[in-house]
Parts: structure tokens; sequence; C-alpha cells
């Protein structure tokens, strides 16, 4: 067992920090296991610290996992032990002098060995650095937080040859050969204070697509990505989404771009999507990378919006950044619900809403219901590296949309104007993001901040009454604030409830309050535990259509009959609604089957969902990409969340399986019309219409497989074939990875031989394999990860295999053997030895554990305990782990 338990973090212990760092120059001397690193300090006391006494504080810089060579004060060198202590994570000054300061600092550290990809390291031989949230202290000693700001120069210093391209934050000012001509170096000054998490550097030999972008103010932008030699084809898409990103900002937000240079670079080896860092873009490649024979039409739109959210960060993290790591959601919140807009105007703004909010649903409410649940600003962690987690980015994006929702869209921009103006260039908070739209809108939003404070998903539970003779309809909502860990008791929280009353003929009645008169923009601001708003000249029964554009993150339920759901599906005039109330019926009608598989019942059949969906699809007015929407079922995973307990993931897939055939079967003739009208014709093009017929066409695809009839199993292996793009050939792979036999056998080794020398491409044949629903998945991903081009150490072939497995393979992954949670542990704890953020990360498949049958649930809880025993355990694996096992269950 452990025997020191790391301390976790928490928010209400917040002190500002002793010491400022006003300027840091750096002087890096790459290599590829001894990189020499000079750092000279401007170090001062800060007076804005309060401290305990008349001695002055100590200087506490963090560090870990490097050598020093010297520490100089001034002028003096400084002796270990006497001047200066040593630990494993700090270099402490007991008696610094209470005046500025300069702290030269030289320290030796290891790229080639660096495989935590945090701080400097090399990716497929390119040096690249990866600083947030805490990698900075791999480089130099530092205070590693990120209300210290500081003005950064940067010297990199290399083999000419072998890294040609020197790269850093802010401004190129200078660069040359040195004597002899073997080494070159270059120098990057950036004007703008920042913390150390936004500092990067980047080193190698790579190519480059260049353009140039010309700001609202008329300043020439020189913008350049970066990527392997002979990959520049594939960066196009990239750049023009840069551009597009630019653009937006400024003319929705009014936001410039403030530095003569964007870079962006693409590297291989990266725990996350991408990073930030000042005017230096560094990304995972696969969301850089794309041309139509390589990437689907999913990557395109991941890439599109990965590159903005990326660049909005300027204004939302960079110029504005986090006083604490609590406040993450700030800088993460904001910036998705930016990027989610961004999209929404280039895109199709219901479908842009539709993706956004399956997605939230699938990952962030399944983390508010388990063990791992926490607020969208949490109050502590063990190790900040685990908060980057559905929660703080995506619920933290619904607060922003909700207060957008509750302000109205001229008091929202006036809020952000002036959050934009009174904190450029501070580290702030949440409360000092909401002060502004308070004090812009007048309004108070002390109970709206609840929504930070509070985690889980509230329910709200409604009832709709009609009085034929008063012409009165009463709508009564009840919030339900489920318990969380640490947190049993709630308030209530205010609600945005946007909602139409649709009478008989299909029309919204005009909504009017009794007490207040017509409701503005159509929205109910819910603010006590449960309310009745009373409604006037209500005609007849009206069929209640609320949440409509999923105006606030909650559960919803409402009585609906089936007749009620056809209904709104049929002509709801709120486009996003339509689509949820076919979710609904399909969520209600896989839950039905579910159930009685469990129970032993002959199931139900959901003829009637299956022909309102005919009717839906029939209809000229709805854009192939939103019909495809319609097609898509709820994933399993939203069918276990609904059914909360004794899940058995076996039932849920013969559920989907049987619903999914179901529909083929019931609308055979009107998907296989589909099917051939949605033909692709002419050139590929990645924009969002003709991405939307092949979705729909592929939908139609998937359904008509259900059917598993040899003619579409033809249709199927001759789609695989005649693929002229990666959006077709990777949906047909993964259809055929479904099916044992010679077609599904042919078609994984045709794309193994055709794609085995793209570390990119590659990674879609590992994933359709890890997602297979056959009853050997496991067995063959145990072989795949022995394959010579699988690596443990590379994240994305780790997230691809194993990743997938665990997390979107439901299923295989909860056998009822539990081989699938041993397989699991076994690669956790192998991680967990050199990359603690990756092994964390796969952890989480085990976020729903609690709600399992009893059965898998015995099984699941050994893996976990057999993690939590195990030697050496990272703070990161340690920190999730006891969260899991925590509670009583
Ligand atoms: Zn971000």
């Amino acid at each position: 067992m452990k025997t020191d338990t790391p301390r976790p973090i928490r928010l209400k212990d917040y002190q500002p920090p002793a010491y400022l760092i006003d300027k840091v120059d750096l002087d890096i001397a790459l290599d590829p296991s001894r990189t020499r690193v000079k750092a000279r300090l401007r170090v001062k006391p800060n007076p804005a610290f309060a401290g305990s006494g008349s001695a002055p504080e100590p200087l506490r810089l963090d560090g870990e996992h490097m050598e020093l060579a010297s520490v100089t004060l001034d002028k003096a060198a400084l002796a270990a032990g006497q001047d200066y202590k040593l630990t494993d994570t700090a270099l402490v000054i007991p008696l610094p002098p209470q005046k500025a300061f300069t702290l030269t600092l030289v320290t030796i550290v290891d790229p080639d060995a660096n495989k935590a990809l945090q701080g400097i390291y090399r990716s497929r031989g390119v040096y690249c650095s990866q600083c947030e949230a805490q990698g900075f202290r791999r480089i130099t000693y530092f205070l590693d937080r990120p209300d210290v700001l500081s003005r950064y120069t940067v010297r990199l210093e290399a083999d000419r040859e072998q890294v040609p391209v020197l790269l850093s934050n802010g401004n190129p000012t200078e660069r040359g050969t040195l004597a002899g001509g073997k080494r070159h170096y270059a120098v990057w000054s950036d004007p703008h204070p920042k913390p150390c998490y936004l500092f990067a550097l980047v080193g190698g030999d790579l190519s480059s697509i260049a353009s140039t972008f010309r700001t609202a103010s008329g300043r020439e932008v020189d913008l350049r990505i970066y990527i392997e030699h002979g990959k520049e084809a594939r960066a196009a898409w990239a750049m023009d989404a840069l551009k597009r990103s630019m653009a937006w900002d400024e003319r929705r937000f009014g936001r410039e771009y403030d530095l003569d240079v964007f870079n962006i670079v693409a590297v291989s080896d990266f725990n996350m999507g991408a990073m930030e860092n000042k005017g230096l873009n560094i990304f995972n490649d696969r969301l850089i990378l794309a041309s139509p024979d390589t990437a689907t039409d999913a990557i395109f739109e991941a890439i599109e919006s990965v590159v903005a959210h990326e660049y909005f960060h300027n204004w939302t993290g960079n110029r504005i950044t986090c006083r604490d790591w609590f406040q993450l959601c700030l800088k993460e919140g904001l910036t998705v619900f930016r990027d989610q807009e961004f999209s929404a105007d280039e895109r199709d703004p219901i479908v842009q809403r539709i993706t956004d909010v399956r997605q939230l649903r699938a990952t962030q409410f399944a983390e508010d219901a388990g063990p791992l649940a926490h607020p969208v600003r949490p109050e502590s962690y063990i190790e900040i590296n685990n908060f980057y987690t559905a929660t703080v980015y995506e619920k933290g994006a619904e607060l922003v949309r909700m207060l957008a929702t509750i302000l109205g869209e001229a008091q929202f921009r006036a809020g952000m104007d002036l959050y934009f103006e009174r904190h450029d260039g501070d580290a702030a908070t949440v409360e000092d993001f909401l002060t502004c739209f308070a004090d812009a809108s007048g309004r108070d939003l002390s109970q709206f901040k609840l929504w930070y404070r509070q985690a889980g998903t509230p329910s709200l539970v409604c009832t709709l009454s009609h009085d034929k003779a008063t012409r009165t309809a009463e709508l009564t909502i009840e919030q339900i604030l489920p318990a969380t860990p640490g947190q049993p008791g709630k308030k209530p929280m205010l609600i945005p409830i946007r909602l139409g009353l649709v009478g008989g003929n299909g029309q919204d009645i005009p909504l009017i309050l009794e007490k207040s008169g017509p409701v503005a923009d159509g929205v109910l601001q819910l603010t006590k535990r449960a309310e009745t708003f009373r409604f006037v000249e209500v005609p007849s029964r009206p069929v209640p259509s609320l949440l409509r554009g999923f105006s606030a993150p909650v559960n919803l339920t409402v009585d609906l009959t089936d007749r009620d759901l056809e209904f709104l599906m049929a002509g709801d005039a709120d486009l996003f609604n339509r689509w949820q109330a076919s979710n609904a019926f399909a969520t209600r009608m896989l839950c039905q089957i579910a159930r009685g598989l469990a129970e032993g019942k002959r199931p139900v059949r959901g003829l009637a969902y299956a022909k309102a969906l005919g009717a839906s699809i029939a209809d000229p007015a709805l854009s192939p990409a939103y019909k495809a929407e319609l097609l898509r079922l709820p994933t399993q995973a939203d069918i276990a969340r609904e059914l909360a307990r004794d899940v058995d993931p076996g039932h849920i897939h013969r559920a989907h399986r049987q619903l999914l055939k179901l529909v083929g079967t019931t609308l055979g003739a009107e998907l296989e019309a589909l099917y051939a009208e949605m033909a692709p014709r002419g050139a590929f093009s990645p924009d969002a219409r003709s991405a939307g017929k092949r979705a729909l066409r592929n939908a139609a695809l998937t359904l008509l497989t259900a059917r598993g009839e040899p003619r579409d199993m033809t249709r199927l292996a001759r789609h695989f074939h005649d693929a002229g793009n990666m959006t077709d050939e990777a949906h047909a792979l993964f259809l055929l990875a479904h099916e044992a036999g010679p077609d599904s056998t042919k078609a994984l080794a045709r794309f193994h031989d055709k794609w085995k020398g793209d570390h990119l491409v590659i990674d879609t044949w590992f994933a359709a394999q890890a997602v297979s629903s056959l009853p050997s998945a496991l067995d063959t991903v145990v072989a795949l990860t022995t394959h010579p081009l699988f690596s443990l150490a590379t994240p994305n072939k780790v997230r691809a295999l194993i990743g997938n497995f665990a997390l979107q393979n439901p299923a295989q992954f909860n056998r009822p053997d539990g081989a699938g949670y041993q397989f699991l542990a076994d690669q956790v704890l192998a991680l967990n030895a050199f990359n603690p953020q990756i092994a964390s990360r796969m952890l989480s498949a085990f976020r729903s554990w609690r709600a399992l049958e009893s059965g898998r649930r015995k099984l699941a809880k050994k893996a976990l305990t057999r993690i939590a025993k195990a030697p050496d355990l990272s703070r990161d694996v340690y920190e999730i782990v006891s969260k899991m096992l925590d509670q009583p269950g």
C-alpha cells in the first residue's frame, strides 16, 4: 500500500506569489540527450504578497526531472546546501534579497529520455515542448504558476543541418551561424507578458506552407504551418481554417491578432490535441494534416474547430489568463464556446448544436453521473492534468452559452467587451468574468454562479396541464439536483428553459404568462426548486417543446406519449427539438428493448418509431446533414446512462442491433433511394454541404447493412472497394470490422497494406478493430499491442487501439468474464511508469463502473483494486483510482 499519500491542493488556500519574475532570458542549446538551458530570471518581491512576519519569505522555485549545473545570484555563484537547497521538486533560496535581483540558472535536460511528453522532448526527431499545465518546471527552476507573468526573450541554438528550423514565441528578432558554420541560432522576443505554461520551442528539419493575413487595422501577419517534408498539401485545409478563424474573431468579438507572425507546428507525439502557446501553436499532427484520401470529414471538421480553438485562446487564455489552475474553465469553457460558435457560423448551426450536445451527453453527463463528478471549477486536485475534463471544457462552454441565453445577445456581447477591456494582461478568476456581465447588464448573477460550484447534472421534471374552460395551460417544473462526491445537498440553480407550446396545427402558440405577459425570447428562467408557470390564451391542449436548442445542460423528464413525440418529430418549428424528439423516441425504444432482454420478456419492436423516422427523412426541407443526424441512433453509452443502474452492456448492444435492423428493414426502400441519390458526383470538397451528403449516404449504409441480407453485404463490400475518399473508405471499414468472414478479412488486409506507411491513417485500422463487436475483439486488440506499428509510447496509438476499445466498445470491454477490465488495468499500469497523463486518461474508461450489474461490478472493482495496490503509482493514476474506489458501492 502507499505510504506517502499525495496531498490535495485547494482553491481556498490560494495566496498570491511571494515573488514575481518580470523578465526571462532563455538561452537553449538543443541536444538529443543533453540540452543545456541557461535561464536569466529577473526576480523581485511581490508587493501584493502579505507575508506572515518580518522575516523574508524563502524563494521556492518548482523544478523536477533535470540536472542543475549552476546557480548565480546577480554576479555571485551560490553554493548548494549553503545558499540554496535542492529537493526532487524544488530549488529553495532561504534568504533572497528583498529588492529586484537576477538569478541565473543552468540546467541540463534529456529530450530523448522524456516519454512523459511534458517539458522538452523529441517527436520523430523534432524537438518540441509542452508546458501546460506544469511542464516548464522540467526545463528550468521557476515559479510555475499561471499568475506569474513575464516577458520572454529566447535564444535557441542547434546543429544547422539537422535542425534548420528554430522557433519560439513572439516575433523573430535575429538569426545567424556560429563560428565554424556547423551550428546556428535564432532569437525570438515576445512583447506580451505571459505565464510560463505558454512558453514553447520547436527545433527540427521541417517543411512549411506560408500565407498572410491582413488584420482589421491593416497589419500584415505572416502565417506559417510547419509539417514533415512531403506533407505540404495536407496542411492547406488547416491554413484555410486559420485565416477564417482570424477573420471571424474580428467580426464576432472585435479581437485582432497582436504579433507579426503566427506559427503552427504539427508533431506526432502529443499528449493532447493541441496547445495554444503564444504565437507558436503546437498540434498533434492528426489535427493538422488532411487530404480527401487520408482524412475523414470528421477529421476535416475537427481540424477546423481545433485550429480555431487554439487561435481564439490568443485572447481567451493568453491575453487574459487564469489566476490559478482552478480557473481552468475560464479559458477552456469560454474558448470551447467560441469555437462552437465559429463552427456553427461556418457550417449548419443546428447540426453543429446536435453534434455538440451528443458529445456533451456522451462524455460529460457520464462523468457527472459517476465517481469522477466534479464542479466546472473544481475546489481541490492532486494532479491538475486530471482536470482537463469534459466537465471543465464542455460543461464550461454550456455555462457561457447559458449566460448568453439569459442575458440576450446584446448584453452578452457588452459583457465580453468589458471583460476584454478590463482584464487584458491579467490572470483572472471566474468571479472577475461574471462581474463583467453583471456590471454590463445590471443583473445579479449570484445564483448563476452556483453552476460553477455545484457538480452533477440537474434533472428537470416537467408536467403540463390544460384547462379548456379558462383557456390556460400550467407548466410545472421541478429541478432535482443529484448528490455528487463531497456535495450531498445543493441549492436551486438558475436554469434558462427555451420552450414552445405547439398547437394542434403544428404552430407555436404565443407564450403569454398570466403574471408577467409575453415571455421574452421564448425563455423561462427557473430559479426555484419547483415553479408553476401559468400561460393564458391557450385554446387547446398543446404539446410542450422544452429545452429548445438545449438551453441548459440538464436531463429532461416530461410526460410525452409516443404520439406526442411523433408529432414533434413531424413538425416542431425548432429543428433542434425535432431531432431531440426523434432521439428521445429512439432512447425510449432502446431502453424498453434492453429492459425486456434483462427480464427475459418478448421485447418491444419500435415500429412506430421507425415509421415516424421514415416520415421525417422524407421531408424535402431538411438538409442531408440534418437527416444523417436523425438516422443516427443514440449511442450505447447514452442508453447505459439512461438506465442508470444494473446496466448490462451486452443487452444494450443487442437492443441497439435490433433497432438498427428494424429501421433498416422498415425503411429499406427509402434508404436505398437515399443511398443512390447521395452518391458522390464530381470532385471531392470538404465543405459542410458535401460532407452532409456523404454522412447521409453512410448513415443509410449502416442501417441497410444491419439487415444482414447477402445483397447488403455485397453493397458494403462494394462501398469499401469503390470508395473515392477516406470518409467512405473508413466508414465501410468500421462496418466490415463488425462482421466475421472473408469480406472483412480482405478489407482489413487491404487497408493495412495500403496505409502501413502512413503513421496517421493506420490509426483508423487499429481503431476499426478496437471497436469491433465481434466476441474476438479483445484477443485481436491484445495481439495488436505487439504489432510493429503499435507503440505504447505514442499517445495517438494508445488512443486508437486501447482508448477506442475501452471507451467506444462497451459490449466487448465489459465482457462478462472481466477480461476487458484486466486488460485495461495492465495497460494503465504499463503507461503509469512513463506517461502518467495518458495512463490516467485510459483509466477514466471505468468512470461508470458503479452503474453496472453486480457481476461486472465485482470484476471491475477487482481490476481497480489491483491498480490501487500497485507500487509506484503516479499522482495522476493515484488520484483517479482513489476517487473511483472511494465511495460505498
Ligand atoms: Zn483550449
